[in-house]
């Protein structure tokens, strides 16, 4: 039987950080203010809208939210994103994906200023992260390193392997685990047997999008196995790992929900909190 790592407890320590952190920053008459940018009524951005403000709400953030109209055109985003980047009082701005098919992700993402993109997803704030210039990641990256440490897991030397090779999670892991002297492997829908390389790894990260891809052939028997999978299934927020299945036989193990999810705003927020310290 596994020790299940649970991210309520991780969630809890980072929080109060932060909140110290941001409270420091109103004692010297600055209120961290994020702003998130949604367009159209996507459930899924909605959804990361809500949860970002509840977690601003708990660490003394304040949170204000764009809702631009579903018809909005790529340069009309751009144009809002350029007014947030020059506007003072804005310290953090947050793109609320996905957006509806008309917009050009890519140059919405990357209009956005590297100071002030709190989940570094622009290819500055990538470029900065890959060349150790500017050490923040993406939230959900950064919430994966919070989770072994928290667990205290050594990452220094240790063989990773992460399913998965998008920009939000699996190419910034891939950095910030090499960053801290981890052997990465990154796994992708191309790895030709799967299996193989994975059953290896001391550390197993998915991030595939793809509900039930890991079972018991995946996993050796030491691993410690963090699944950052989202997806619902007939209405029911599944991870990418048959949790029954190989629980039983690793020695660490997160659940969806109630893993790696809860931790990845505060992330957000101590990235906010980071990149406002870095101007003062
Ligand atoms: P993505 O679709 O952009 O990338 C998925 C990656 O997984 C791709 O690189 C693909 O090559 C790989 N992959 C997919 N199916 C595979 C397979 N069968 N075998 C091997 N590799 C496979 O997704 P993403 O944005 O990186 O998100 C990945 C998962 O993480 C999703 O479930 C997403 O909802 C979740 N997610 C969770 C959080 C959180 O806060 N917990 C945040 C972001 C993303």
């Amino acid at each position: 039987m596994a020790n299940i790592l649970f991210g309520r407890d991780p969630a809890r320590l980072l929080r109060t950080n932060i909140h110290g952190r941001v409270q420091g920053l109103v004692d010297r008459g600055l209120t961290p203010c994020l702003r998130t940018v949604r367009v159209g009524d996507d459930d899924a951005a909605a959804g990361y809208v809500r949860g970002i403000g509840r977690a601003g709400q708990r660490v003394g953030v304040n949170v204000e939210n764009d809702l631009l109209p579903s018809n909005t055109s790529s340069e009309e985003v751009v144009e809002h994103m350029h007014r947030l980047n020059t506007n003072d009082s804005v310290h953090g701005i947050f793109l609320a994906v996905p957006f509806p098919d008309q917009i050009e992700e890519a140059v919405v993402v990357d209009s956005l200023v590297a100071n002030k993109d709190v989940d570094r997803v622009s290819s500055t704030a990538l470029g900065e992260l890959m060349t150790g210039r500017v050490k923040i990641g993406p939230a959900t990256a950064a919430a994966v390193v919070e989770m072994l440490d928290f667990a205290g897991e050594q990452i220094e030397g240790r063989s990773v392997t992460i399913i998965g090779r998008s920009n939000v999670v699996g190419r910034p892991l891939w950095t910030m685990l090499l960053d801290r002297h981890a052997t990465v492997t990154v796994c992708h829908t191309r790895t030709a047997d799967l299996p193989s390389v994975t059953a290896s790894a001391e550390i197993l990260v998915v991030a595939a999008g793809h509900p039930g891809l890991i079972g018991a052939e995946h996993v050796g028997t030491d691993a410690v196995v963090l699944d950052v999978g989202t997806n619902y299934e007939n209405g029911n927020l599944v991870g990418d790992v048959k949790f029954d299945e190989v629980e039983p036989l690793v020695r660490l193990i997160t659940p969806v929900p109630g893993g790696i999810g809860p931790l990845t705003n505060y992330c957000l927020m101590r990235n906010l909190v980071n990149l406002v310290e870095r101007t003062l």
